[in-house]
């Protein structure tokens, strides 16, 4: 069970091959430059040669980090949906977004200008609705093929004018597939052409029925242009959240999901993400992805700073040591020491996963703390 070649062993320990060659000689072992060692003999040629190896168990160290969470849940809430607009390309994706983030935010609040961080919400009759604000399949296909589930509702936006097409069937199997409850928005009903009936009888196939037909599915009349509907749309959104009873606890360490990020010149990595669990708070260390920091700046979809994020409230956070990627998770931990361990961890764990996918050697288990 060969982990480790003797040339990637005298890069961790930042020596030349040719040591470790003449120290296993001496030990009695004839090696060569790309011959590859076992865990054992790696860290005994290692320690013969003055250094201090660690050994990560794949999951000790991630265990040890974990079992520490405060992950008390005396206060569970109710909280806000999370919802993805699909549909085929030219439906109106956009349009509706815009429409609904234009007259809904109160975007003097930040001065102006509405940021565009990758979601946001808006508060209709008292109640928060988020808005991922990434039309289209990318979102919710990157998200699903990492494992990770935040779509709460799905609306389905079909121009009325053109109805069912190659789109609004993939979204349809992407939200059936992970039971995400559908809502469809019939748009473009200001078009003359516009036909909402036979859009419900096209759907038909697909399992898709509205209420009055024996169905589950709530349909909505709309026109992302005019805004007809659009105040319908939202309250239809609120009630199908409750019919979910979307709950979370608010107390206890955050947990989250990143949406959105990259690198600011100034600021450094920057992240958009969503909590799931828990409350965020200014100071907190968190874990995510291959990455870890201690939350230097919380901000709002208005730009503005804050001292807390709660469940499905979309916020920007800065802090981190490199940029994560959409879909990674973030767990907010007790110990910024040992979340920079689980992070170099998982970072040689990528690259081994990587390595091993290209060649047939496996890189160690095993690093150097120096
Ligand atoms: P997306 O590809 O689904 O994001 O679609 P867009 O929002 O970009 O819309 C495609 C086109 O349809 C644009 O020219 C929009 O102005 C137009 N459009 C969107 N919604 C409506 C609507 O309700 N009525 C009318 N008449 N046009 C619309
Ligand atoms: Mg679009």
């Amino acid at each position: 069970n060969n982990v480790i070649t003797v040339c990637e062993l005298a890069n961790k320990m930042a020596v030349k091959s040719s040591e470790i060659i003449k120290k296993m000689m001496k030990l009695g072992y004839i090696v060569t430059i790309n011959q590859s060692l076992d865990k054992d003999m790696a860290q005994l040629v290692a320690e013969e040669m003055g250094h201090k190896v660690t050994i990560y168990h794949e999951d000790k160290l991630e265990q040890d980090i974990m079992k520490n969470r405060d992950i008390s849940n005396e206060r569970v809430q109710i909280r806000p949906p999370i919802v993805a607009i699909m549909g085929h390309v030219d439906h109106g994706k956009t349009s509706l977004l815009d429409y609904i983030r234009l007259t809904k935010i109160a975007s003097q609040e930040a001065g102006g200008i509405t940021q565009h961080i990758g979601a946001y919400h808006i508060e209709v009759r008292k109640k928060i609705i988020t808005f991922l604000d990434t039309p289209g399949h990318a979102a919710f296909t990157a998200m699903r093929s990492r494992g990770a589930q935040i779509t709460d509702i799905v609306v389905l936006v079909v121009a009325s004018d053109d109805g069912v097409k190659p789109q609004t069937i993939e979204a349809i199997q992407h939200a059936q597939a992970a039971s995400v409850p559908i809502l469809v928005a019939i748009n473009k009903i200001d078009k003359p052409n516009s036909e909402p009936e036979k859009v419900k009888n096209e759907l038909i196939k697909y399992n898709i029925l509205p209420e009055e037909w024996g169905g589950d599915n709530i349909f909505v009349n709309i026109s992302a242009k005019t805004g007809e509907g659009i105040d319908n749309l939202l309250k239809s959104i609120l009630l199908q959240s409750e019919m979910l009873e979307l709950k979370t606890t608010i107390s206890g360490m955050a947990t989250g999901l990143v949406i959105e990020s990259f690198l600011d010149k100034g600021k450094g990595p920057i992240a958009t993400i969503l909590i799931q669990e828990g409350t965020l708070k200014k100071g907190d260390i968190v874990l995510c992805g291959l990455e870890y920091g201690k939350i230097r700046a919380i901000k709002n979809s208005l730009g503005k700073e804050v001292q807390f994020a709660s469940p499905s409230i979309p916020v920007e956070i800065l802090g981190l040591s490199g940029i994560p990627i959409a879909g990674d998770k973030v767990v907010v931990v007790g110990d910024e020491k040992k979340a920079k361990e689980v992070s170099i961890y998982r970072q040689m764990k990528f690259r081994e996963k990587k390595l091993t996918k290209k060649s047939s050697f496996k890189l160690s288990n095993i690093f150097e703390k120096i």
